[in-house]
């Protein structure tokens, strides 16, 4: 079996014998393991499967334990919305979604949420050493010139970042991406040179070549790594290979898929939509059945929907 658009995947995922079969060879392989206590010698009902040890004696499906458990969407649907979810640059709203797939936008909406956890297990920890790593913020929130006038920071009294531009309470975001290869963002609740240091220190090799503007909190990187500098500040962009641009082009991707696709997103998700963005892009270069099932490999989290709304 092989599907190398929607299209096939949806004439080969006909039934769903058929995406249940093809999902427990991806989760379990020639080795069903029962989820509620590890043995590995469960038997086929007619409905899923019975564990055999005498202590457990359970009943389970290859969804228990996965983001599929406790929904009652087909299988097919499932893998359609991975489909389309994993293939749009810039996301896809649950209102789309809802209407592609004929479902409701509430389960759409969910749907995605669980997408989003899975997409969380594929983050890369570490990038590699020999690239040139480049590092950059942006701001994501709302602007100031939308809110009521009451609600707007009094420009009598900002409060001044430490690079001494206001604080418009938007929130940073920064990212680190490979020329050619993987991007990690993280939401970074300060400005502080100190939060972005240990970002940056957990997830590139020491002795690495970083580029970065010139803001502030990059100042420490000298200390672990070949650290250069563009000087945005005076408008140059492009120092030889000095710049941020691989970051920028991330950026504005991300900027037109937050905010194009999903409007406004609250602090409570944004982290999942960090991870979205950058897990999508990270597998920019897998056919859409390759991408598919690296994703399906850790698709063993569960998110349940009081979890998601509390
Ligand atoms: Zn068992």
């Amino acid at each position: 079996m092989e599907f190398k658009s929607l299209i096939q995947l949806l004439d080969y995922f006909q039934d769903e014998k058929t995406c249940i079969e093809y999902y427990e060879n991806i989760r379990w392989g020639k080795e069903p393991a029962c989820p509620h206590c590890g043995s590995l010698k469960p038997y086929k009902t007619n409905v899923g499967w019975k564990c055999s040890d005498s202590d457990c004696y359970k009943k389970f499906t290859v969804k228990v334990g996965t983001i599929f458990e406790n929904s009652k969407l087909p299988m097919r649907t499932w893998l359609a919305a991975i489909f389309l979810a994993t293939s749009h640059k810039k996301g896809i709203s649950s209102v789309q979604l809802a209407s592609d797939l004929g479902i409701t936008q509430k389960t759409a909406w969910f749907v995605l949420h669980r997408i989003r956890e899975m997409l969380k297990q594929n983050k890369p920890q570490l990038l590699e050493g020999d690239k040139v790593v480049e590092a950059d913020e942006t701001y994501v929130g709302a602007k100031e010139k939308n809110k009521h006038k009451s609600k707007r920071k009094s420009e009598d009294n900002p409060l001044l970042t430490n690079d001494g531009s206001i604080y418009r309470e938007k929130r940073v975001v920064l990212g680190l991406i490979e020329r050619s290869g993987k991007v990690i963002l993280k939401h970074v609740k300060s400005k502080e040179g100190e939060e972005i240091d240990d970002f940056i220190k957990s997830h590139v090799p020491k002795g690495s070549t970083i580029y970065t503007d010139e803001y502030g909190g990059y100042s420490r990187l000298k200390l672990h790594y070949s650290h250069e500098t563009i000087k945005h500040r005076v408008d140059i962009y492009v120092d030889g290979d000095i710049h941020t641009n691989t970051m920028e082009s991330f950026w504005s991707v991300f900027k037109r898929g937050l905010i194009g696709i999903y409007h406004q997103v609250s602090e409570k998700h944004l982290e999942r939509y960090l991870d979205e963005f950058s897990t999508r892009f990270n597998a920019r270069f897998l056919g859409h059945q390759d991408r598919i099932e690296t994703f399906l490999r850790v698709s063993e989290s569960y998110l349940s929907y009081k979890r998601l709304v509390a």
